[in-house]
C-alpha cells in the first residue's frame, strides 16, 4: 500500500456532482472552486527574464527529478476526475522541452479537458516541426489559446529584461501563431518601472494592430526578494493612470472575465480590452481563484504566493499506489488551499518562479 498521508478529520473539502452547466466539482473551504490546473513541464528556460530568474548561476533540477509523460498524464487524468477541465501549459518555457508537443496532444485526450493554453515566451515557436511550424504543432494538438510574454517592444529593453536579443524570434514566433490560425493570443506585460513605464501605449497599440488581448502584470515577490522593489514596482493602478492619459478614461468591465484573475478595461474609442494582474494592489484577487499548480518535479501547489507544496512524484513512482490514493491527496490539497497568497506580507520566496511554473 503506498504511503500516503490522509486528510485530518477536521478538514473539510466539498465534492459536489458537476451540475450540467458547470465542470466544476471540487470546492475548498474558502469557497474557490477548482478546474483549473498549470502544469508546468520544465524548469529550463532559454531566456534569462530579471524578475523570474534573478541569479546569475543557474541550477536546474536533474532530468530523472522532471515527471515523464506518462506521469503528466496520470497526475492531469487524476485531476479531471475531480473536475479539473482547463489546463495550462507553462514552465519554464515549455517548449525547451523535448516532445512537448505530443505531451500536450496526449493530454488534449484526457477524458474531462476542454480548454488547453500555452503559456510561452514565443521565441520558439517559429522553429521546424513535422513539416510545418512548432505553433502549427501545437494547434494541431489541440491548444487553443496561447499567452505570450512580451515586455518591450525595444530592442535593448527586451534583450536587458529576458537576458537574450530574441525580439526578432518572438515577432517571428507571434506570427507563426497566426499564420498556424491562432486567434486566442494573450500578451502578458510584465510592469516595470523605468524599463517599460514610458511604452505601455506603444503595446496597446501593438496588441490593437496583432489583434490579440493585451494584460499588464504586476511585479510579484517570487524568485528572490529583490526582483520587486520600491524603485521597480510600477502598480496596475498607475499603469491605468498613465494609459488614460493618452487613451482618454478605460471603461471598467467587470462582466468580462477570462479563466484568471485579470480586470478588464475598454478602450471607448477603439472598443480594445486591456486587462491589469494585480496581485500585489487588488485586494480581491484570490476571491475567485480556481487553480492548483504542479510544478514539474512532481509538487502540487496550491497557491503560487504560498510555501505549501506537496509531493506527488514519490507516490506516482511507488507501484502501489492507486488512482484512488491520487485522488485522496490531489483531494488534500484542495483541502489545504489557502484564502488568499502571503506576497503582501513580507513573503520571503524559497523557490524560483521558473522552478515553480508561471
Ligand atoms: N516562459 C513562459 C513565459 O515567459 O511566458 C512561461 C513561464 S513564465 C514563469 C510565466 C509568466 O510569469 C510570464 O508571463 C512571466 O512574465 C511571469 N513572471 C515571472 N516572474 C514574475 C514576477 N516576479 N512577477 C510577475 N510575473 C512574473
Ligand atoms: Fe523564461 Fe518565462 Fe521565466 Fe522569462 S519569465 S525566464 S521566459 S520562464
Amino acid at each position: 500500500m503506498a504511503e500516503l498521508r490522509l486528510a485530518p478529520a477536521e478538514q473539510t473539502f466539498v465534492i459536489r456532482p458537476a451540475p450540467a452547466h458547470t465542470d466544476v466539482l471540487v470546492e475548498d473551504p474558502f469557497g474557490h472552486r477548482i478546474s483549473y490546473l498549470r502544469v508546468s513541464v520544465t524548469d529550463r528556460c532559454n531566456e534569462r527574464c530579471s524578475y523570474c530568474m534573478p541569479d546569475e548561476v543557474q541550477t536546474w533540477a536533474a532530468r530523472e527529478d522532471v515527471l515523464s509523460d506518462d506521469e503528466i498524464v496520470r497526475m492531469v487524468a487524476t485531476g479531471t476526475r475531480l473536475g479539473i477541465s482547463k489546463l495550462r501549459i507553462t514552465g519554464g518555457e515549455p517548449l525547451t522541452r523535448p516532445g512537448v508537443v505530443d505531451l500536450i496532444a496526449r493530454l488534449n485526450a484526457c477524458h474531462g479537458i476542454r480548454q488547453i493554453g500555452v503559456s510561452s515566451n514565443g521565441t520558439l515557436l517559429a522553429r521546424p516541426h513535422g513539416t510545418g511550424t512548432v505553433a502549427d504543432g501545437l494547434r494541431q494538438a489541440g491548444v487553443d489559446a496561447l499567452n505570450l510574454s512580451l515586455d518591450s517592444l525595444d530592442r535593448e529593453a527586451y534583450a536587458r529584461t529576458t537576458g537574450r536579443d530574441f525580439l526578432p524570434q518572438f515577432l517571428d514566433g507571434l506570427r507563426a501563431a497566426k499564420e498556424a490560425g491562432f486567434t486566442s493570443i494573450r500578451l502578458n506585460c510584465v510592469l516595470m518601472r523605468g524599463t517599460n513605464e514610458h511604452e505601455l501605449w506603444d503595446l496597446v497599440e501593438f496588441a490593437r494592430a496583432q489583434d490579440c488581448l493585451i494584460r499588464f502584470i504586476e511585479l510579484m515577490p517570487v524568485s528572490s526578494r529583490h526582483v520587486l522593489t520600491e524603485d521597480n514596482f510600477l502598480s496596475a493602478g498607475e499603469a491605468r493612470r498613465l494609459l488614460e492619459f493618452r487613451l482618454g478614461p478605460l471603461t471598467p468591465l467587470p462582466d468580462f472575465k477570462t479563466n484568471g484573475p485579470a480586470t478588464y478595461f475598454e478602450v471607448p474609442a477603439t472598443g480594445q480590452r486591456i486587462g491589469f494582474i494585480g496581485a500585489m494592489t487588488n485586494l480581491h484577487f484570490c476571491e475567485t481563484c480556481n487553480k492548483l499548480r504542479l510544478t514539474a518535479d512532481g509538487k502540487l501547489r496550491p497557491c503560487l504566493g504560498s510555501h505549501l507544496e506537496f509531493d506527488f512524484r514519490d507516490a506516482l513512482r511507488n507501484p502501489a499506489t492507486t488512482e484512488a490514493d491520487l485522488e485522496r491527496l490531489f483531494l488534500e490539497v484542495v483541502a489545504r488551499k489557502p484564502k488568499e497568497h502571503e506576497f503582501r506580507d513580507n513573503y520571503q520566496p524559497r523557490r524560483r518562479m521558473i522552478a515553480i511554473g508561471g
